[in-house]
């Protein structure tokens, strides 16, 4: 805390963060960080006690399987830890090359780049790819990285109702109806920019509906699979090739840190655009490499989704299961269709008083609140891994029992 002797500016600024911290606990919104005291399995230890947990991104089960904590250990064994400088000076190894490589057949891009994160990997990608004079079109419900990259692109940016192809096409129209009139600057490139699976309600967008407004409107097509990957689809490849639409999107961007159990994130695409995003991306000449050893876990978590696939299998029929037996208990699981199932129980209030009677019975499940969603939407957000057991998730059921609204 201040006292009398520190300088004003300083403690006007305490004072403006105790205000919106203070606010934030009045409404519940206050976020605390959990001290996870064990490994991202389905049983784990957290502020000391012992729980179940719903809400890990590791849906295959990876991030902690031996194989890939072996390939790990050897990296660092034959790389030491830290990469020590940006990929373009001295930190890119031939470990971080073949990956890429790897990724871009999975993605069926001609290329693919590694980035520190997905997050990084977002911002990259529109920070080069489009600046002031150019449009892009959002998803509301879009990932925040991909709404910050979209405002620090400096081009015009506008979101769509969530998953409302209708409406996006409509503004899109008026946008070149105006151009052929005259009443607007000629614009530069226009992008549509969606997640493909939906990180709050897990229900899926449909990249070839949007690759075909896009090619209708003159614009590029730029998907998020952080979910997808390693998920849905053949191989794990992703919504845009379960609709058989690679070739139509232009960008292409995953994540290593979900199903493949590591960190990092990529960008898959054209070969001028990787180039490019090498010699202008500020996220990727500006940062150091991620360790060899982060990316050996990450090439062997891939392998084993390729060589298994059992664990994409297993994951999206546990999710079936379970949602429609919550379902059948009356929970709102909104348009879920994924690994990541919400129950939608309204105010802030709501949803961490069922967190917190869920912890109770030894079940971990996060209570997602506005600003992450939006006011009165607040929910649990489960979401499951291939090595959840029949037990696990019959034991979700039970606790659930008690919370549910026919009940
Ligand atoms: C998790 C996520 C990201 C960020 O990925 P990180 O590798 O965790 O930074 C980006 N986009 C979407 C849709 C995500 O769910």
């Amino acid at each position: 805390m201040t006292d009398d002797s520190s300088p004003s500016a300083i403690r006007r600024w305490l004072d403006d963060l105790d205000t919106d911290l203070q606010a934030r606990k009045r409404d519940h919104n206050w976020r605390l960080l959990p001290s996870v005291q064990s490994r991202c399995e389905p049983e784990v230890r957290i502020n000391s006690s012992q729980y179940l947990q719903f809400c890990s991104n590791n849906y295959l089960g990876l991030a902690a399987d031996p194989r890939v904590v072996d390939a790990a250990r050897s990296a660092l064994d034959r790389w030491g830890f830290g990469a020590g400088a940006s990929r373009l000076v001295s930190g890119n190894t031939e470990v971080h090359q073949k990956l890429e490589a790897d990724l871009a057949r999975l993605k069926k891009q001609p290329a693919a780049v590694i980035l520190p994160s997905g997050f990084a990997a977002n911002l990259v990608a529109l920070k080069t790819f489009s600046a002031p004079g150019d449009l892009i079109f959002s998803d509301k419900l879009n990932h925040a990285s991909l709404l910050d990259a979209a405002a620090a692109s400096g081009a015009d940016h506008h979101t769509y109702p969530h998953l409302d192809y209708d409406r996006l096409e409509s503004r899109l129209r008026r946008f070149a109806n105006r151009r052929a009139e005259g009443s607007s600057a000629p614009r530069g490139r226009c992008w549509l920019v969606s997640d493909t699976v939906f990180s709050m309600d897990g229900d899926v967008g449909s990249p070839a509906r949007l690759a075909q407004l896009a090619e209708r409107n003159d614009a590029l097509l730029m998907i998020d699979e952080a979910h997808a990957t390693g998920v849905l689809g053949v191989d794990g490849a992703g919504v845009a090739a379960m609709e058989n639409v690679t070739d139509r999107v232009a960008l292409s961007v995953g994540t290593l840190s979900k199903a493949f159990g590591s960190v990092g994130g990529f960008i898959a695409g054209p070969q001028a655009a990787v180039d490019s995003l090498i010699n202008r991306g500020r996220n990727l000449i500006y940062t150091t490499a991620l360790p060899a050893a982060c990316i050996a876990a990450a090439q062997a978590a891939l392998h084993i989704s390729l060589a298994e696939p059992w664990r994409r299998e297993r994951v999206c029929l546990l999710a079936h299961r379970l949602r429609t037996q919550l379902q059948n208990m009356g929970f709102d699981c909104g348009q879920s269709s994924t690994p990541i199932i919400p129950i939608i129980l309204g105010s802030s209030q709501c949803a961490l008083d069922a967190s917190s009677a869920l912890a109770k019975r030894g079940i971990w499940v996060s209570a997602i609140r506005p600003p992450t969603v939006k006011p009165n939407s607040a929910r649990l957000r489960i979401s499951l891994m291939a090595t959840h057991t029949d037990e696990h998730i019959a034991r979700l059921v039970d606790a659930m029992k008690n919370l549910a609204p026919a009940a």
